[in-house]
C-alpha cells in the first residue's frame, strides 16, 4: 500500500510499525453544528483509508476524537469556545449541544457506511491527560504561563512548520494572530486557557480553572490511546498549517522523536466551484440532500468519483449525473447476478486492488468495476463486485434490475403517502405533518415535487 505523506510531500511504501497491525488517528468534528457535506467528504475519505487498510489484511486500531470543548471560533487562541456559542444560543447546556450533534453525526455517518472507528474519545472525558501533559510541556520548558493561560514556546522548538513547510513569519502573515504581548513569540499558542468565571466549560487544574486548548486535546488522546509512535494520522487539508503543526511540536517536544509516521490529508469539498459557507447558504447536510432526493449513498458514490486529493465540486448536476449512474450500476449489476456466463475476473480483481493500493485511487478502481460490468452476465463478476464493495461500501448487494427498483418502497409507507395526500386536499395540515412524522420513523423520507409526492429511502 502507497500512500501521499504530507511529511514528506511523496507517495511511500506504507510499512507499518508492529508487524500486521496499523494505529491511526483521524481528527474528528466539532460537535456545535450539523456536519455539512465537505466535512462528510473528509469522513468517507478516512472510511475508505480505513476499509483499505482492512481490506490489506491489518489489523486497525482507529482513533477519533469528539471535540466537545477548546475548539475556538477561530481556529487559534482568539473567540469564544464553540460548543459555549452554540450552547447559548440554544439556550441548552454544552453537554446537551455535544449529545445532540454527536448522536447526529453517528446518524450521518452509519448512513454513509462509513464504518466507526474502534475507539472513539470525547475529549471531556480526557481532561486529566491533557492537564498532564501541559505539565509534562512546562517541566521541559516548553510552556510557559501568561494571565490567561499556558502557552507552548514555539522559539524552542526549531522544528516547527515542517508538516506545512511555512516558516514563522508565513505562519504569523497567514494566521492573522492577534496581539497578545505576553507571548514570547506572536505564534505561540495555547495549551491551556484560564476561563473567566462565567465560562460555561471549565476544570480545576493546577493553573486555576480552565479549560484545553483544542491541539492539546489530540495530542493527549492520540498519546493515551494509541501511544507514540504511531503509523498514520488524517484529517482535512485545512488542519496542516496549524492544527497538525502544533500536534507535532507538542508531541516532538514531549518525547523528543518523531510521533507519527504518515500524515494524510484530504482535500476540501467546494460548492459551484466556491467555498462552502453557512453565509451563502450552500452548506448542506445530508437530511437537505435526502429531501431533495438524494439518497446518502449516492453522496458516497458521488464522492468515490474524486481522488482524495483532489478539490471536489459540489454541484446539483453533478449529484444528478451520480444518481444516474449508481442507478445504472445496480442496474447492471442485477443482470449480472442472473448471469450464466464463465468470466475470469481475476485480473479485474488484481487492477482493482493495484488502484486501491496506489494512495487510495478509488476514481481509477470505480474505472476497473464498471470496465468488468461490460463483460457477459456472470454471476463471477457480481461476486467480484461483492468483493470490491468491501472497500466501496455501496451498498452493491442491493443489486436491482429497474422493474424491482420501483417497488422498493413497503406499501404501508405508500398507503400513509396517499393519506397524507387527501388530509393535504382537506386541509388537515397537522396530520399530514404527522404522517410525515411517521413515514420518517419509517426509514422514508416524502419530497413534495410538483408532481406530487415522491417517497425516498433515508
Ligand atoms: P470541524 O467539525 O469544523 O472540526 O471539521 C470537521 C472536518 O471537516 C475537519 O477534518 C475539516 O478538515 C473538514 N472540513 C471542513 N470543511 C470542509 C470542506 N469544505 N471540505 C472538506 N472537508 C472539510
Ligand atoms: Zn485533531
Amino acid at each position: 500500500m502507497r500512500l501521499y505523506n504530507t511529511l514528506t510531500r511523496q507517495k511511500e511504501e506504507f510499512r507499518p510499525i508492529h508487524d500486521g497491525e496499523v494505529r491511526m488517528y483521524s481528527c474528528g468534528p466539532t460537535v456545535y453544528n450539523y456536519a455539512h457535506i465537505g466535512n462528510l467528504r473528509t469522513y468517507i475519505f478516512m472510511d475508505i483509508m480505513r476499509r483499505v487498510i482492512l481490506y490489506n489484511g491489518y489489523k486497525l486500531t482507529g482513533v477519533m476524537n469528539i471535540t466537545d470543548v477548546g475548539h475556538l471560533t477561530s481556529d487559534g487562541d482568539t473567540g469564544e469556545d464553540k460548543m459555549a456559542t452554540a450552547a447559548k444560543r440554544a439556550q441548552k447546556t454544552p453537554e446537551e449541544i455535544a449529545e445532540y450533534y454527536t448522536s447526529v453525526f453517528f446518524k450521518d455517518i452509519d448512513r454513509l457506511n462509513i464504518l466507526r472507528p474502534e475507539i472513539v474519545a470525547k475529549a471531556t472525558d480526557n481532561i486529566p491527560e491533557m492537564i498532564d501533559y501541559v505539565e509534562k510541556l512546562c517541566e521541559k520548558g516548553y510552556g510557559y504561563e501568561t494571565s490567561d493561560g499556558i502557552y507552548f514556546d514555539i522559539q524552542k522548538f526549531p522544528a516547527y512548520g515542517s508538516l506545512s513547510r511555512l516558516n514563522l513569519d508565513d505562519q504569523i502573515a497567514g494566521a492573522r494572530v492577534e496581539v497578545n504581548e505576553e507571548k514570547h513569540h506572536p505564534a505561540d499558542f495555547a495549551l491551556w486557557k484560564k476561563a473567566p468565571k462565567e465560562h460555561i466549560m471549565q476544570w480545576p487544574s493546577p493553573w486555576g480553572q480552565g479549560y484545553p486548548g483544542w491541539h492539546i486535546e489530540c495530542s493527549a488522546m492520540g498519546q493515551k490511546y494509541l501511544e507514540f509512535p504511531f503509523d498514520i494520522h488524517s484529517g482535512g487539508v485545512d488542519h496542516i498549517p496549524v492544527h497538525h503543526e502544533n500536534e507535532i511540536a507538542q508531541n516532538e517536544a514531549l518525547t523528543g522523536k518523531k510521533t507519527v509516521n504518515y500524515w494524510v490529508h484530504s482535500e476540501f469539498m467546494l460548492v459551484n466551484n466556491g467555498k462552502m459557507s453557512k453565509s451563502l447558504g450552500n452548506t448542506y447536510t445530508i437530511d437537505q440532500l435526502i429531501e431533495k432526493g438524494y439518497s446518502p449513498i449516492e453522496f458516497r458514490y458521488f464522492c468515490l468519483n474524486a481522488m482524495y486529493r483532489k478539490k471536489l465540486n459540489f454541484t446539483f448536476e453533478g449529484m444528478d449525473s451520480a444518481k444516474v449512474s449508481y442507478t445504472r450500476l445496480l442496474q447492471s449489476l442485477a443482470k449480472h447476478r442472473e448471469g450464466s456466463a464463465e468470466v475470469d475476473t481475476s485480473k479485474y480483481l488484481a487492477d482493482f486492488r493495484e488502484a486501491i493500493n496506489d494512495d487510495l485511487n478509488i476514481p481509477l478502481a470505480l474505472g476497473v468495476l464498471w470496465s468488468m460490468l461490460k463483460e457477459k452476465p456472470s454471476r463471477q463478476v457480481y461476486e467480484t463486485a461483492l468483493e470490491m464493495d468491501k472497500v466501496f461500501a455501496l451498498d452493491l448487494h442491493l443489486a436491482k434490475a429497474e422493474e424491482e427498483v420501483v417497488d422498493e418502497i413497503p406499501s404501508e409507507v405508500m398507503a400513509l403517502v396517499e393519506e397524507r395526500a387527501q388530509a393535504k386536499k382537506d386541509k388537515n395540515y397537522a396530520r399530514a405533518d404527522e404522517i410525515r412524522g411517521i413515514v420518517d420513523a419509517m426509514g422514508y423520507v416524502i419530497v413534495d415535487t410538483k408532481d406530487g409526492a415522491k417517497v425516498n429511502k433515508k
